[in-house]
């Protein structure tokens, strides 16, 4: 392959432009699959020309917390000034979950993307790390459930 796959910066830029102009998300990220930065770049280029439906509003939604949006998991924090930003989550490589800026996907994000106790199970379970306070799970009814007990009472 002479290009690399889309990059994740024109990923988020893909699904920011695409909410905003109406398209199904689920979708677009189908298509992520097997596309090529070319191709990003040119879909990118696309949607910049279609008008927005929804035009960018400033943040969707209202409160900090944990949720979860296609397959990826994201806390939304406030920064000192005031600021809703989203923070993914995925499973590090030295064990435990870690989270990094994710650009513009607070933008995304609904009140109905909140995140559940099931969904929080999910994460647990696949990565053994708790999605919550990141922390690897120890303990057997921890591992088995997917979340500990005091993480699973903020739900
Ligand atoms: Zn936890």
């Amino acid at each position: 392959m002479v290009n690399g796959t889309a990059t994740e910066p024109q990923k988020n830029l893909i699904r920011l432009l695409a909410v905003e102009r109406g398209l199904d998300l689920q979708t677009i990220e189908a298509g992520f699959e097997d596309m090529t930065k070319s191709l990003a770049s040119d879909f990118i280029k696309f949607l910049k020309g279609l008008a927005a439906t929804n035009p960018a509003k400033p943040v969707q939604i209202v409160e900090a917390g944990f949720y979860k949006l296609g397959e990826k998991y994201f806390e939304v924090r406030e920064s000192k000034a005031g600021r809703l930003y989203a923070v993914e989550i995925y499973q590090s490589a030295s064990g435990g979950a870690t989270s990094d800026y994710a650009p513009g996907i607070v933008r995304l994000l609904k009140p109905e993307n909140l995140l559940t106790l099931d969904e929080a199970k999910v994460f647990g379970k696949e990565t053994g790390s708790c999605c919550i306070c990141r922390r690897e799970l120890t303990n057997p009814e921890s591992i088995e459930s997917g979340i500990g007990p005091v993480c699973a009472s903020r739900f």
